[in-house]
């Protein structure tokens, strides 16, 4: 028997040893895990016991402060007795209920387009819908800083894959310049950008697209509900919705639940329905899910006092570090997302851990998520918290920041 076929195959996960030994060595410096902490109790939008501390939660994706809105739990509670806990099938067989026509309904009203398609994450809404309409032949023409579900949805339907340095106009029309006359383009982007919280100039980035003909995807998961006059992002608040041809988003969180979906204008929409397969092959969201995300993004047609609060918090926050010195991810706040630049990992999971025994959570975030190995102490603020909470959580970020030596 030759050597070849006795040999031992390489263990699978041999390609992990790089990620287990930093894991190791953060843990072994004695900092709480960054990675997973559990919440044993979770006592509001903004507040919740971790480690069996009181904490203040900023690192949540809750902005409007939806989870715990009495209405929202009521529609959860009566679908649950109505319907039952769950669908137990795709939407294409026995998996579309009331429930999910009357969420996809309160989306066509929300961004007032005429199709809505729900997903059962925003994860599989990218997938799904990225990898279905751009295949073999086509082009992908994306923003380098783009999300994973993004990209995997990119690998999932083989097209040329041509991203671009992020958030730079003029390197996207090099991209869209080169790409041979008559491929079909999708250009993809983000209204907010979910590790730095800075914003894309979809205006003008929208009208390049169009002038090489490209349809255009926007994610926006980080703005919906929040920003733009009725909440729909930053392209109704640069006025581009009307050029936009797919809007996706999620569930997760303005509106406060599990789901994603993606709206569009296109007259040929509703096949979507049959040949996404992220869409066919997986069960779809049960009752009570649907009809919490329904009854919150209908309030959330309403909620401009709510945004104004929210903007006001993010501007106190953002304007409170950086007086404290600070490095933030952006010099202006652009979002409800905002972005402490810590040195390294290991101070960065230090400042972490001081400010968890402060009372306060934020989101470490390191490679591969964040963009130019940055590690981050990433702050999402949410219109559930007060502007005297705003005030304490500068006053932990100063205590912290100063025992740590980053200020
Ligand atoms: N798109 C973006 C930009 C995201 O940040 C996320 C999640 N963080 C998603 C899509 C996926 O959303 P979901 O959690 O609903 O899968």
């Amino acid at each position: 028997m030759s050597e070849t076929m006795t040999a031992a195959a390489p263990d699978l996960f041999a390609k992990f040893d790089e990620i287990i030994q930093i894991r190791e060595n953060l843990l072994a410096s004695g900092v709480e895990d960054p990675f997973s902490l559990v919440m044993e109790k979770v006592l509001s939008p903004t507040r919740a016991i971790c480690n069996g501390r009181d904490t203040i939660l900023l690192g949540t994706y809750n902005y409007m402060g939806m989870t715990f809105d009495p209405d929202v739990i009521a529609a959860g509670k009566d679908a649950l007795d109505q319907f039952g806990s769950g669908t137990t099938g795709s939407r294409v067989l026995n998996g579309t209920y009331q429930g999910h026509r009357e969420v996809e309904d309160a989306l066509r009203e929300f961004y007032a387009m005429d199709h809505a398609m729900v997903f059962s994450t925003g994860y599989q809404a990218n997938l799904g819908i990225i990898s279905t309409i751009a295949g073999k032949g086509d082009y992908i023409v994306l923003d380098i800083d783009s999300h994973a579900s993004i990209w995997d949805g990119c690998a999932m339907g083989k097209a040329e894959v041509v991203p671009f340095k992020h958030n730079d106009i003029e390197a996207m029309e090099k991209r869209l310049k080169r790409i041979p006359e008559g491929a079909g383009i999708l250009v993809v982007l983000e209204g907010v950008y979910s590790m730095l919280g800075d914003v894309a100039p979809l205006k003008e980035m929208v009208a390049v697209a169009k002038k090489y003909g490209a349809m255009v995807l926007v994610d926006e998961a980080h703005s919906m509900g929040f920003i733009g006059e009725h909440g729909r992002g930053v392209a109704e608040d640069q006025g581009v919705l009307d050029q936009v041809d797919f809007v996706i988003g999620t569930f997760s969180k303005s509106v406060g639940t599990v789901g994603g979906f993606c709206v569009s204008n296109h007259p040929k929409f509703e096949i979507m329905r049959l040949v996404c397969r992220p869409y066919v092959f997986t069960a779809s969201l049960p009752p009570s899910v649907v009809a919490t995300a329904a009854t919150s993004v209908r309030k959330l047609m309403h909620a401009g006092n709510k945004r104004a609060h929210l903007w006001e918090n993010s501007r106190r926050l953002h304007g409170g570090l950086t007086e404290l010195g600070f490095t933030l991810g952006t010099s202006e706040p652009q979002s409800a997302i905002v972005a402490v630049i810590m040195p390294d990992l290991q101070r960065g999971a230090s400042m972490w851990e001081a400010l968890l025994h402060e009372g306060l959570y934020v989101n470490l975030a390191r490679p591969p998520a964040t963009p130019a190995n940055m590690t981050l102490l990433r702050c999402s603020l949410c219109a559930e918290h007060s502007s005297e909470e705003v005030e304490t959580i500068l006053g932990m970020f100063e205590r912290a920041g100063k025992a740590v030596g980053i200020i």
